[in-house]
């Protein structure tokens, strides 16, 4: 792979390449005959009459083969449209409580180290007036705990002021709403509230009963997978307008159960009915440690990663949201600035009205990422929340020169968060392990969608699977 300018070259095979601008995801097919003259032309350091020369090419050739290139590859801004101004995302911990005694939660059974209490719903409505106010606009708001739904009635004092700054104009649109719910306290009040008001809805569930009970128990020691299971049954038949999506964590007991992730993947997908799923696996915490073998589990994503694309190439319905993602952001040509927005565009608010980037960085005792809280000076936040973006620039792809020339850039996302734990809670920069994994990723994923390209038939499938596949955006971090 060579790069000009912000162009990346690979050769596909013995007769082609692709040169890819990633600031704006062009692609191009350049033939193998023309290859250096396309080199030269891009560089711009040489003239047609060189390069015709240089490549025992006619002068007319040459010029034809210029007017072939996009324009935007020659353009060398690797974030130029980039003027976000919008929150991506305000996550509320409704509550610090948790119903649950889940074995490996790395939020102390969801507290964050904060004592275990309700947010009121004034402090939400604080929250939502200083981000309204600063920002105008807030693109998505995800309900999570603890279990947020020991706190319905701050969700539903949320939904009204989002209702009433929408009637007065202040915002132009509603956000999207998503919860996150252990699936346990779903009642039909609820379940009816959430579907007038179009919620996302992400039910945590550890795959079948035996591996579910053993780890999603109530504080009594009772497993709550018949609970969660017929709640899911019930918004299924009943609400069909909720989309509604599982979520697992994979943990080193299942592994001693000798479950594969596909496992888990077949089994909740067969038991629940629902296609969309993630399974994430568990992180190390100063508490626990069920942290499943990480080599096999990227490899069993892996073979999950290629049977969706055998699903592409069939026309079939993609299963992975986070891969269906890549695919409709490479066709909108959605080229994304940072690994995640937390600190930037995504903030997490404790139920005290504590601001921090995300929730996993979430806590009652280490202040490292505290940014401030919602009752401090308004400008003083904002002037904290300045500082933070700072703190946490590297990953910000425009700021970090490691990306600067990095052909995976747009694509990039990954979790912070997860680097800062393993870190010991402090921002790090050695992360070359996760970009060799991203870039081999976003590698593979262009030379299939070249492939793809130049297929005629395999093209009006993909399209077919995005049709099929696309639903409301059920990734919530
Ligand atoms: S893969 Fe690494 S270098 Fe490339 S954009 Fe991502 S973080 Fe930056
Ligand atoms: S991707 Fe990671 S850092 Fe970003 S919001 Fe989600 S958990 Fe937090």
């Amino acid at each position: 792979m060579e790069t000009i300018r912000k162009v990346a070259i690979f050769k596909i095979n013995e007769q082609n390449y692709i040169a890819f601008h990633f600031p704006t995801f062009t692609m191009l097919r350049v033939e193998e005959k023309n290859i250096n003259a396309f080199k030269l032309l891009l560089e711009e350091s040489s003239n047609d009459e060189e390069i015709a020369h240089n490549c025992n090419l006619e002068i007319s050739y040459i010029k034809e083969l210029k007017e072939q290139i996009p324009k935007e590859f020659y353009s060398e801004e690797l974030f130029e449209n980039d003027h976000q101004t919008q929150i991506s995302q305000l996550t509320f911990l409704c509550s610090t409580n948790c119903n649950l005694r889940c074995k490996y939660c790395y939020a102390q059974d969801g507290s964050y180290e904060y004592p275990a209490e309700n947010m009121p719903p004034e402090t939400a409505e604080k929250t939502i007036e200083f981000f309204v106010d600063k920002y105008k606009n807030i693109a998505s708001v995800l309900f999570f705990g603890g279990e947020a739904l020991l706190n319905f009635e701050m969700i539903k004092a949320a939904v009204e002021k989002f209702k009433n700054l929408h009637l007065q104009g202040k915002i132009s649109e509603i956000p999207r709403y998503s919860l996150i719910s252990n699936g346990t306290l779903l009642n039909d009040e609820i379940i009816e509230y959430l579907s007038l008001n179009k919620f996302s809805l992400t039910i945590s569930i550890d795959g079948n009963k035996i591996i579910n009970d053993k780890l999603r128990i109530f504080p009594n020691g009772k497993g709550t997978f018949d609970v969660i299971l017929n709640n899911i049954l019930k918004i299924k038949k009943n609400y069909p307008n909720i989309n509604i999506a599982w979520e697992s964590t994979f943990t080193n007991v299942h592994e001693s159960l000798g479950m594969t992730v596909e496992d888990v993947n077949n089994t909740l997908k067969e038991i629940t009915g629902i296609e969309e799923g993630m399974i994430i696996p568990a992180i190390k915490s100063d508490h626990t440690n069920f942290e499943p073998n990480l080599k096999e589990v990227k490899k069993d994503l892996k073979k999950m990663f290629h049977d969706d694309w055998q699903n592409v190439y069939e026309g079939k319905r993609i299963n992975d949201v986070d891969f269906l993602g890549t695919i409709v952001k490479f066709m909108d040509k959605s080229s994304s600035r940072y690994m995640c927005a937390m600190g930037f565009f995504l903030f997490s608010i404790a139920p005290n009205g504590d601001i921090f980037p995300c929730h996993m960085l979430t806590s009652g005792k280490k202040p490292d990422f505290f940014i401030g809280n919602i009752n401090d000076d308004k400008d003083h936040l904002f002037s904290n929340i300045q500082k933070m973006s700072d703190k946490l620039k590297t990953y910000d792809k425009a700021k970090n020169s490691n990306c600067n020339n990095c052909f995976a850039a747009g694509f990039c996302g990954f979790c912070p968060a997860i680097h800062i734990l393993e870190n010991d809670f402090k921002v790090t920069e050695q992360y070359e392990d996760t970009c060799k994994l991203v870039q081999n990723q976003v590698k593979d994923f262009l030379f299939r969608m070249a492939e793809i390209r130049l297929d005629e038939n395999k093209w009006n499938n993909l399209l077919k699977s995005v049709d099929i596949s696309f639903t409301e955006n059920t990734i919530v971090c």
